[in-house]
């Protein structure tokens, strides 16, 4: 059976004192065993960030787009900056230790540390995905949430840290729950204001004629990386690409829709609130081709 494969940053940001200043750049250790101590800031508040990656064949993807967003997260929550060469390091040894699959993930989380430590945690962990192969051809279904906020949030409000991947994923989670009760795999949160945002764990997409549109970036959601890649491949096929303010009107009326993300890659929305949604197969598959066929 693949297992599981961990590692422990020795020190996960240059600005703080590493773990043991004898020791190596991360150790090996047994996910199954205790590691953490019970009063890190990342467990008793959900106060730290973390980057979800893909791994297919061994090869993160986006790799330098997560790291990027792991430092902005961070920044967002002034924890320590996370040392990049440190962490590529971790992650590519996680990756080449892992049992061979064709998909997997990389999971790196940095907290704030035990309380009253000054010293940032930090481990990376790479395990199998599970497989998306029905999300990306069948679809899924949604159902749309509002998530109580303005969409300028960000911008009022920057203690609410919209738009950081933060530990606190528990009203993502109560959100997903809440579509599973209305019979829906995922939710689509929208904000007070009636604008479109972002699933519970991934960006939206739409195609609207000939051209994909995707909510701005800056309306308190997360920068998606696997958006940005398949803007990347739009680009490449001579499609038209644009981030927008979509609004409920707009995606009512957009000729097919998909939430993206790391690990589940580009997965067709068949339908919203209950009303069937027609897919588009064919520009998914090139989609989901060029995602998986990625060399960074
Ligand atoms: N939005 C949210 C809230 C997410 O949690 C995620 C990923 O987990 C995304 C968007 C998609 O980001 P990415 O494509 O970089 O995985």
């Amino acid at each position: 059976m693949t297992e599981t494969v961990l590692a422990i940053l020795n020190q996960p940001s240059r600005d703080a004192a590493p773990h043991d200043p004898a020791a190596d750049a991360f150790t090996w250790a047994k996910p199954l065993e205790e590691h953490l101590q019970v009063q890190d800031l990342g467990i008793t508040r959900g106060d730290g960030v973390f980057e979800t990656i893909t791994v297919v064949d061994g090869r993160p993807q986006a790799l330098e787009a997560h790291l990027a967003r792991f430092g902005r997260s961070a920044a967002m929550l002034d924890l320590p900056a996370p040392d990049p060469d440190a962490w590529r390091q971790a992650i590519e040894a996680v990756c080449a230790r892992l049992d061979p699959v064709r998909e997997a993930f990389a999971k790196t989380v940095l907290t704030r540390g035990v309380e009253g430590t000054d010293r940032p945690t930090g481990w990376v962990y790479a395990a199998p995905s599970v497989d998306s192969t029905a999300a990306r051809t069948e679809g899924i279904s949604v159902v749309v949430l509002d998530r109580g906020y303005r969409h300028d949030v960000e911008r009022t409000s920057p203690w609410l840290l919209q738009g950081a991947k933060t530990l606190s994923y528990a009203v993502n989670m109560a959100a997903l729950r809440e579509a599973a009760r209305r019979g829906a795999d995922d939710a689509l949160f929208v904000s007070s204001d009636g604008y479109v945002l972002e699933g519970t764990r991934a960006n939206l997409i739409l195609k609207v004629g000939e051209r994909l549109v995707t909510p701005r970036t800056d309306i308190g959601i997360l920068a998606g990386t696997t958006q940005a890649d398949v803007f990347r491949f739009a680009e490449q096929a001579g499609i038209e690409t644009a981030y927008e303010l979509v609004t409920l009107a707009d995606l009512q009326a957009a000729d097919a829709l998909w939430l993206v993300s790391s690990v589940r890659q580009a997965a067709p929305i068949r339908s919203v609130n209950g009303d069937t949604r027609a897919i588009d197969a064919d520009l998914t598959d090139r989609i989901n081709g060029f995602l998986l066929a990625r060399e960074v």
